[in-house]
């Protein structure tokens, strides 16, 4: 039976010293060792699980698993994602998926729109089902189109079962309507639940942190994939990843180098200093308390090795770390999305006149890059800063600081005009 499929919880002895919080995830109690000599497993219950750890060397790494929320999966913290492996060969791909299972990741995700990988994940690990929890999405927002979209994708897969079924970019109001309505896809998805076809409802969502919160909110989901980096340009990181812990929904991140954009151009940086960024990129991920998982998508076996150490590496992330990975992304040449310059450093911070500058530069990020229909959300979030631009006094103090070498209070001023200009229309 898969590890997803296990019905009203799962009661085996290893697993009920589970995670109280997240916040205490060092209590972790089951590991998988990833040593030179290849795979094993340490079921941490009270002595049994100490006399097991001893009969490991400890020379391998720890890939830790994790509580998943209410949904009762126990997953690695690291999952792969596939999107990579729709350009790599058949051959690439089975080696890569294979690779992942023997490193002991738990959590493999795919969707309907990733061409044909729903196939592939089911031709060539089909038959280690019991390996791992399944998740996957569709597109389709008709109960109708749900339904044989679901039929296909367990036919695809070779399963009788998905762990998790996720409606995929829900990603504004209409979306979110929409999936609701009479004839939504909803109705096809708590049929299946029912059937036994798909274990949890879940939704991945890019952006809107109003869909986020209701989504949370409505009790619909026991887990939803959300859009995380270190640049945290949703600012899911504030409120929304705090909300799901509170309603124990399981969180599984996506785009922790922020959709391609933490990945240098080889001018900016040496190779080696660009897979140190993406090391701790996913150490930065992981460290926050309110995530579960970070699904990172792979192409090859050796990726899959490279990211199962960066998530075996020591965790929370360390201040010094932190700001090392800041000069790298303070590197990285090409303009991020929304025309983003701040790094969200905080280096900045506290300014004496406590103007939140990271924060301002966010809702004004959000005003640039959003489409229209969602240009009310960065109204929103700028309102609640109660920022006025003659806070700033242009000490420069500020100024010093940022790696980004950003001015900052002529960027203020223009953030504030903005805004300014929405309102008299
Ligand atoms: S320049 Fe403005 S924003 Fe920067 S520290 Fe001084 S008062 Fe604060
Ligand atoms: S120091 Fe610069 S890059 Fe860092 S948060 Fe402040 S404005 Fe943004």
């Amino acid at each position: 039976m898969a590890l997803g499929a296990r019905k009203g919880g799962d009661h085996s002895p290893f697993f009920r010293n589970d995670l109280t919080g997240l916040a205490d995830w060092t209590k972790l109690v089951d590991r998988t060792i990833v040593g030179r000599r290849g795979i094993g497993v340490i079921l941490l219950g009270p002595e049994r699980g100490r006399r097991r750890a001893e009969e490991f060397s400890m020379s391998g790494r720890a890939l830790p698993r994790i509580r998943f929320g209410k949904t009762g999966w126990k997953v690695t913290r690291l999952g792969i994602g596939t999107i990579p492996l729709i350009k790599q060969p058949e051959r690439a791909t089975d080696a890569t998926l294979n690779r992942a299972l023997d490193r002991g990741i738990t959590l493999v995700d795919v969707a309907e729109q990733y061409e044909n990988m729903q196939h592939r994940v089911g031709k060539f690990i089909s038959h280690r089902r019991g390996e791992f929890v399944l998740t996957t999405k569709t597109y389709s927002r008709t109960s109708r189109e749900a339904r044989k979209s679901l039929e296909s994708a367990l036919k695809a897969l070779k399963t009788d079962h998905i762990d998790g079924y996720m409606m995929h970019s829900v990603s504004c109001p209409a979306e979110w309507e929409g999936v609701r309505a009479k004839g939504g896809c909803l109705e096809t998805f708590r049929k299946a639940q029912g059937e036994g076809l798909i274990g949890q409802i879940g939704v991945s969502i890019h952006r809107d942190l109003r869909v986020m919160r209701e989504a949370i909110e409505s009790g619909l989901f026991g887990f939803m994939m959300l859009a995380y980096s270190p640049l945290d340009q949703e600012n899911v990181a504030a409120e929304i990843l705090p909300l799901a812990r509170r309603h124990d929904i399981g969180v599984m991140l996506m785009k922790a180098m922020a959709g391609g954009q933490l990945v240098p151009e080889p001018t900016d940086m040496s190779a080696e200093e660009a897979d140190r960024l993406k090391r701790l990129s996913i150490r930065f991920c992981l460290s926050n308390p309110n995530v579960h998982s970070v699904v990172v998508g792979m192409k090859s076996p050796e990726e899959v090795d490279f990211n199962v150490a960066a998530a075996c590496a020591t965790l929370p992330i360390d201040e010094q770390r932190t700001a090392e990975m800041r000069r790298l992304i303070g590197r990285i040449s090409k303009d991020f999305r929304y025309g983003q310059m701040c790094l969200r450093c905080y280096y900045c911070q506290p300014c004496p006149e406590g103007v939140p500058i990271p924060e301002v530069f966010r809702a004004g990020d959000a005003l640039s890059g959003y489409p229209d229909d969602l240009k009310p959300l960065a109204d929103e979030m700028y309102a609640k800063l109660g920022f006025r631009s003659e806070m700033c006094v242009e000490c420069g103090e500020c100024v010093a600081k940022c790696p980004a070498g950003i001015e900052i209070p002529r960027k203020l001023r223009d953030v504030a005009e903005a805004f300014a200009a929405r309102r008299v229309r």
